[in-house]
């Protein structure tokens, strides 16, 4: 049915000029119903834990836009930031903790979500101490540094009784979405290949927790190739059985402990192999599926923004979003209306066992089992 459809240019504009809230009522966006959901009565707080680049950058902005919660509260090693941010956002000293005395959090009904915004070794202690305080948890992606510590962390906000979500902002995203739906449904029939990538030209310093896999559990993988696993599992709508991998390195010296660049392919059910690269070397962002009737593809697929999808009907007809805001507004509904989050901890869990897998294909130089 979908290759006689041509995305309708008219209802899109229309439902653009209504702004995001349309969304939902434009007939070819049915995909997107419940994703984004309308103004809760009370705005729950959130707290940022780590003040660096994904909070500074992208997430204070978007908690300017959300309409389900705002930003209440600061976790911060940097008393000079603390400052700084305590004035530029209006937030009372009440709500400001180092990570010393994080856990007194416990004591503060303002806040209700704390987001994990740190380097990946120090999600996991994060994420338990929050839903032990009895908070409902974000956590960044790559949930943590290895399958087993992404158990302990389900385990535990299960047993606080909290919910905990994966800072997988793409789930909101609409061009995203419309892969979900074109390759779950089968719209254009069976996908015979699907390929991504995703990377970037590594600019940052020799010194930054990335680079050290104490902290990071990884390079270009961990970081970025997580999106492309992601795409992966979320175009076919299967996970992945088998993976076989090959790591190569230009730069020994930058990327010493960490992966530069990694090629794998995945084996889903029915022998559906999907391919992906990520790397620290290379600007790379696409998601590309090829079915039997019609091709479907997103390029530039990652980013916060510029995303842009085509398929055989045309041009994916989406609007930009503020991804990050989406997300959080998404989840605040889910706890507002007592109901699991699109993207659970066994979501970061799923994603982290392909990454295992992964690595250990690459110590082994075989084909290993995910
Ligand atoms: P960053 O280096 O800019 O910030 C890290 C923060 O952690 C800093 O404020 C730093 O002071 C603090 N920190 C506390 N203890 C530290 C220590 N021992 N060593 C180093 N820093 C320490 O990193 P970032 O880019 O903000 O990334 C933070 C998390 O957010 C990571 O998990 C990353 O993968 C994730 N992230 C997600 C997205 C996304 O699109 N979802 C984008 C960027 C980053």
């Amino acid at each position: 049915m979908e290759s006689a459809h041509h995305y309708n240019r008219r209802k899109f504009l229309r439902s653009l000029s209504l702004g995001l809230g349309a969304l939902t009522l434009a007939p070819a966006l049915d995909t997107f119903a419940g994703i984004y959901p309308g103004s809760a009565t009370k705005k729950l707080g959130i707290a940022l834990v780590g003040l660096g680049g994904y909070s500074s950058g992208q997430l204070a902005p978007a908690l300017q836009q959300t309409k389900n919660c705002y930003l209440a509260g600061i976790v911060t090693g940097t008393p000079a930031k603390a400052d700084e941010w305590a004035s530029k956002y209006n937030i009372p000293a009440k709500n400001i903790y180092n990570y010393s005395n994080f856990d007194t959090i416990i004591n503060n009904p303002a806040i209700d979500i704390v987001y994990v915004v740190l380097p990946v070794s120090m999600h996991k202690d994060f994420t338990i101490r929050a839903a032990k305080a009895g908070k409902h948890v974000i956590c960044e992606k790559p949930m943590a540094l290895n399958a087993a510590e992404c158990r302990e962390m389900i385990t535990a906000c299960k047993n606080a009784g909290r919910m905990l979500s994966i800072g997988y902002r793409l789930h909101f995203e609409p061009h995203n979405i419309e892969m979900m739906r074109l390759g779950q449904k089968q719209a254009y029939g069976k996908l015979t290949s699907l390929d991504t990538a995703n990377g970037f030209t590594w600019g940052g310093n020799s010194d930054s927790w990335r680079l050290k896999k104490a902290m990071s559990g990884g390079g270009a993988l961990m970081d970025m190739g997580i999106y492309a696993i992601q795409g992966s599992r979320y175009t076919t709508g299967m996970e992945p059985i088998y993976v076989t991998a090959t790591e190569k390195k230009t730069r020994p010296d930058l990327f010493g402990e960490v992966d530069e660049t990694i090629y794998w392919e995945l084996e889903f059910p029915d022998q559906f192999v999907a391919t992906g690269k990520s790397s620290y070397n290379a600007n790379w962002s696409y998601l590309k599926a090829v079915a039997e009737k019609g091709t479907f593809e997103i390029s530039p697929a990652y980013g916060y923004s510029g995303i842009t999808g085509n398929t055989t009907a045309g041009r994916m007809p989406f609007p930009q979003i503020n991804q990050q805001a989406a997300q959080m507004d998404n989840f605040a509904d889910c706890i507002h209306q007592k109901r699991p989050t699109i993207v659970p901890g066994e979501e970061g869990l799923k994603d982290m066992l392909v990454i295992d897998a992964i690595y250990k294909s690459i110590a082994s130089g075989k084909k290993e089992r995910i």
